[in-house]
Order: C-alpha cells, then sequence, then structure tokens
C-alpha cells in the first residue's frame, strides 16, 4: 500500500462485498470517479458503515493500492438526510450517482461534475424546483459537461440565430425554414426554447432557481428526454423503481 490520500468528494454508490466488506465509488474533486474497499464496513458498529452511504459528501481518506484504494475513513459534511428520507428523492438522487458511475472516467478528476451532483442533491433537498424538472436540468447540463452539448444559439443547419424546433437527428434546434427540410422536428415555443437555453449556459449555482409552466416542461420533457436516450444507451435501475412508484 501506499500512502494515505485525501480527497473530497460525494459516495456515488456502495455494494456488498464478500461477508463484510463492501465496495464504495467514489466521485471526487482531485481523482473523478474511484473504487475504494471498505473493508468491514458491513460489521455491526463499524466506523465506516455510516459515511459510506450514498449521496454523503464530504472528505474522504484513503489509501492508494496497486489496482484499488482501501477505504480509510471521512469527515462527512452533507449527509442530505431529507433526500434520503423520501422514497421519491432516493430514485432522483440514486439516478443522477447511476448516471455518474455509468459516464465518468476512473481517475480523471472534474470539478465542475461534481459541483452539478452536489447542487443537484441540495435541489432535490429544497424541494422548490418539482423532482421531475430537476431530473431533465440535471440530464441536460450533465451531457454538456461531458461533451455532448445540444447545439441550441443556432440553428444546427443553416446558423440562423432565432431557433424554433428540435431535431433529433441534427443534435440540435433548428429556424423555421430548415425545418420545412427535416422530417423529424418537433415545434417549441419561446419559452422552451428560452428554458434550453438557459439551462446549457448557466452557471451551475443558479441552475435550480426556476419554475415553468406545465404546458412548457411537457416540451422541454419531451425533447430532453430524446436528446438524453439518444446520447445514453442504458437501463437505469432506479428510473425502473421510480416508475413503479407513480
Ligand atoms: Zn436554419
Amino acid at each position: 500500500m501506499k500512502e494515505k490520500v485525501e480527497l473530497t468528494g460525494i459516495v456515488l454508490g456502495s455494494y456488498p462485498v464478500k461477508d463484510y466488506d463492501k465496495r464504495v465509488v467514489l466521485l471526487t474533486k482531485e481523482r473523478g470517479k474511484i473504487t475504494a474497499f471498505a473493508n468491514g464496513a458491513r460489521k455491526m458498529n463499524s466506523a465506516f458503515s455510516g459515511i459510506t452511504e450514498p449521496f454523503n459528501y464530504g472528505k474522504f481518506s484513503v489509501y492508494e493500492g496497486y489496482d484499488a484504494y482501501r477505504f480509510a475513513g471521512g469527515e462527512i459534511k452533507e449527509y442530505f438526510q431529507k433526500v434520503k428520507n423520501d422514497i421519491e428523492g432516493i430514485c432522483y438522487g440514486s439516478y443522477f450517482c447511476e448516471i455518474l458511475e455509468y459516464l465518468c472516467v476512473e481517475g480523471v478528476g472534474d470539478a465542475d461534475i461534481l459541483n452539478l451532483l452536489y447542487m443537484s442533491l441540495k435541489a432535490l433537498e429544497k424541494k422548490i424546483v418539482p423532482y421531475n424538472l430537476i431530473r431533465r436540468i440535471y440530464e441536460l447540463k450533465v451531457l454538456s459537461l461531458e461533451g455532448e452539448m445540444m447545439s441550441a444559439f443556432f440553428c444546427a443547419k443553416c446558423g440562423e440565430e432565432k431557433v424554433t424546433s428540435f431535431v433529433s437527428s441534427l443534435n440540435g434546434l433548428v429556424c423555421d425554414d430548415c425545418k420545412k427540410y427535416v422530417s423529424d422536428s418537433y415545434s417549441m415555443s419561446e419559452s422552451a426554447v428560452y428554458t434550453i437555453q438557459y439551462i446549457l449556459s448557466s452557471p451551475i449555482n443558479k441552475l435550480y432557481s426556476f419554475n415553468i409552466k406545465e404546458d412548457v416542461f411537457a416540451q422541454l420533457d419531451h425533447v430532453i428526454d430524446i436528446y438524453f436516450t439518444e446520447h445514453i444507451d442504458k437501463k437505469f435501475k432506479s428510473l425502473e423503481i421510480l416508475s413503479t412508484l407513480a
């Protein structure tokens, strides 16, 4: 084992291994996604059991090994207890974590992605913005941070500034003229277009600061759903559980 390192991050997931241990996946500011083994974390009274729960944010110490990290402890600053007390909150929070477990590369640090997850868990906790809107904002923003930014500020076909419709095959929005030449265009209101532009350009700490009318949400919901599933070809367990709750 090499030396002990201190990392700031969030627990994305923790999974039972062997009789008493846990495999903990952390998203850290310094090293991106890492996997650490917490020996004895499932034993009664283990100091590791509470701190290795998903959503926990804080400082974690790990020993760097040859092919994996060994968990050595942590100091939790936020447990997001209100999210954990609500089954829907748990589903959405787990979904956000699952996406990052799938998308993030081991060992590559990214402070923005960590900040996005932190602010999204905060938004779930505050409950000011509806859960389903938080979900769509998160999906669009996480893709843009991962290099799959929707083309939304000018027509994806001709470059014109006024965009009015979403075209999945063009990965973005197009103008009134160009929409005549594509078969899969979806017309959007000005508010829906503006909302998409706002999500893409807004700093992460201002993301969850608005609400929208039902008809605008319906358009956003439709467009981001198509865009996200086009880019992420994976079934997420937490979404399946969420769908059984309704
Ligand atoms: Zn155009």
